[in-house]
This record gives C-alpha cells, structure tokens and sequence, in this order.
C-alpha cells in the first residue's frame, strides 16, 4: 500500500498518563452525576426527564470507554516485564475482540511467519493493550465490515507486529495528529487510545508507524526487540 508514514515520536511519560486519564475519567462521571442530580427535580417534562438521562448514560459510557483504553494499563515496571510469547498474546487479544468483531462484520486473520516463535521484554497487560486498542481503531474504521489481519515476523532480531485493516484510512493530516491527546474523529471517541499505545511502546523501547491511504486502509507496524525465551 502507498501512503503516508510517519514514526511517531510523540508520547507522554508514563506517570503523565496516569494522571490525565484519572482526571478524563472523573470529567464524565461528575457530568453523569450532575445529570441524575437534575433528574430528582420536581415539575421536570418529560422531554427534560428523558435528556438528562440520556446525558447522564452518555457521561457513564465516556468514563467506560476511557477505562477500556486503559483497562490493563499500569505503570511500566521492569520487574514485571519478561519474555513473553508473542503469538500467544497476538491471540489472546484476537479472541477478546471476536464478539465485537462478528458483531461489525469484520474477518480476522492472524499469520505467525517466523520459523521459530518469537518473544519480546514487555509487561504482559501492557502489551496487549497496545495490541487491544490498535485492533480496536482497526475494526472502528470499518463501518461496512472488512478484513483485519495481524502478522508478525522477525527481521533480523527485530520482532514485528503489523495490523491491517481494509477500512476508512486517514488522510495526510489525520495521520499527522494521532496520538496527540484527545484527537478523535469518532463521535464518541476519546482519542486518548493511541496515546496509550505510544507510550507504551516507548517504554518497551520500540517504535511504531502508520501508514494509510484514505478509502483505501491503514497498516500499523509495531517494531520490538527479540529476546530470548526465558530458561
Ligand atoms: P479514538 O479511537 O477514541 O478516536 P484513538 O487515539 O484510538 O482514539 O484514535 C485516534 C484517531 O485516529 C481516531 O479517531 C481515527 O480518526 C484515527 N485512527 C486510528 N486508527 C485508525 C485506523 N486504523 N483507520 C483509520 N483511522 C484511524
Ligand atoms: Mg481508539
């Protein structure tokens, strides 16, 4: 696919992330609180019933959404780090996503081309957070269905991970602005996703890129060191 490509360098540092997200969640929660609040006055019609619960579940699902980007999200801690086997993860988080994925009409296939399976130093939670919400974007960008696909190989002894979608993809300046906090193109998105995912793969010492054509697709490369299988 020809696109654009970018390495992004953006990321903010772990601590940071811990801090904005408690806060983007407490935001939506007081909203909802707010709204149920309302709700208990007297004399309220019923089209005002109706839009302050509407609000009010709108509030709770932002908070729910924002939990999921970060559901197994904790600081980065090296002791916690180990090998980890990563087409096993590849697949775990693969089957997370089969409900969701019928439910969109989406296809996921997933091919391990390396001979010998590989393994990367990562905190297992975090790493399938990253895996969980690129897979996410991924089947988001297709409305109308379509077919994901998750490859992993080794270069040299560089692992990598490509995710594929057939969807919506992002033009040259979308592409510029992913990962920068709250950026979102989705109604109820909370464009904090992929800042997660940066972040994190920073603190594994990897990279990753996109790249994109729009109609036409997105491919998301994430880059790791091998490691050894622990003895
Ligand atoms: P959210 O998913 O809540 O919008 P993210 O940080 O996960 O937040 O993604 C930010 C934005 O990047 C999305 O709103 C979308 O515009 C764009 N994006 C991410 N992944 C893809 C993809 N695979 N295809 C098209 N656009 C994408
Ligand atoms: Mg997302």
């Amino acid at each position: 696919m020809i696109g654009e490509l970018i390495l992004s360098e953006k990321y903010q540092s772990v601590g940071q992330l811990a801090a904005s997200i408690s806060h983007e969640i407490r935001n939506p929660l007081t909203t909802a609180r707010g709204f149920l609040q309302l709700m208990n006055m007297d004399k309220l019609s019923k089209e005002q019933f109706e839009r302050y619960r509407k609000y009010a579940y709108e509030g709770l699902d932002h908070a729910s959404h924002i939990i999921t980007e970060y559901l197994n999200y904790s600081k980065p801690n090296n002791e916690t780090a180990k090998p980890l086997h990563v087409k096993q993860e590849i697949e775990s988080v693969v089957q997370w996503l089969h409900a969701y994925s019928v439910e969109k009409n989406v296809t996921i296939i997933t091919h391990h081309m390396s001979e010998r399976d590989p393994y990367v130093q990562a905190e297992p939670k975090q790493f399938q957070q990253c895996l969980l919400n690129i897979m996410k974007n991924a089947i988001e960008a297709m409305p109308d269905g379509g077919l994901l696909t998750v490859q992993s190989r080794l270069v040299q002894d560089q692992v990598q991970i490509l995710i594929r979608d057939t969807g919506i993809g992002m033009s040259a300046e979308q592409l510029k602005r992913i990962g920068k906090p709250y950026f979102t193109t989705k109604e109820s998105g909370t464009g904090l996703g992929l800042m997660v995912v940066m972040s994190l793969v920073k603190a594994m010492n990897g990279k990753i890129l996109f790249r994109s054509k729009l109609n036409q697709g997105t491919i998301c490369e994430i880059h790791l060191q091998q490691v050894a299988r622990e003895e």
